[in-house]
């Protein structure tokens, strides 16, 4: 596993403004087996109990490339759960990203290698941070919808926020040293 520089740590290997706008195909090519959705506010609107039909169809599509497709998520709702329990994916609620543990039991039952797994999720401090902690490819899409979250998860935007501004002053500081 390559470990990452801790400030690196928190920023993805690439970035998408939505599931619908991966290069799932490239990923084939750098052979990887699996693709792990966030649930709230990357496949799912923040709130709402069921998947859109939309969603499914690209998941089947995905599942139709080849890749095994799980669901890795910190949410703990009875409701959606439920939802998401009755499709035929793996999924792992009350996941505790960034932890690893739960990346690695999911991949586990899925039966993947975590270098060959990726990782897509709106969340830089869980998703993204997690994700590369556990050695997975990390893609961070944009939230469906900002502001219509917990509140705990508006702290983490504005911290997301600030870390991005930071990895700009730093690329432009880096174009400037050399
Ligand atoms: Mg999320």
């Amino acid at each position: 596993m390559t470990r990452r520089l801790v400030p690196w740590a928190f920023f993805p290997d690439e970035e998408a403004s939505s599931i619908f706008e991966v290069d799932y195909g490239s990923l084939q090519e750098s052979e990887k087996e699996a693709v792990l959705f966030d649930l709230d506010n990357t496949i799912a609107r923040w709130g709402e109990d069921d998947l859109s039909e939309k969603v499914i169809g690209l998941l089947d599509e995905i599942v139709g490339l080849g890749f095994k497709v799980g669901i890795l998520t910190n949410s703990k709702k009875k409701k959606v759960k439920s939802f998401v329990e009755s499709l035929p994916y793996p999924c792992q609620f009350n996941a505790q990203k960034p932890r690893r543990k739960n990346f690695f039991s999911l991949l586990d039952r899925m039966e993947v290698e975590p270098s060959r797994a990726v990782m897509v999720g709106d969340q830089l401090l869980t998703d993204v941070l997690g994700a590369n902690r556990a050695g997975l490819y990390s893609i961070r899409v944009e939230p469906i919808e900002r502001g219509r979250e917990f509140s705990f998860t508006a702290v983490n935007r504005l911290i997301e926020d600030l870390l991005f501004s930071l990895r700009d002053l730093f690329r432009i500081i880096k174009r400037f040293k050399y």
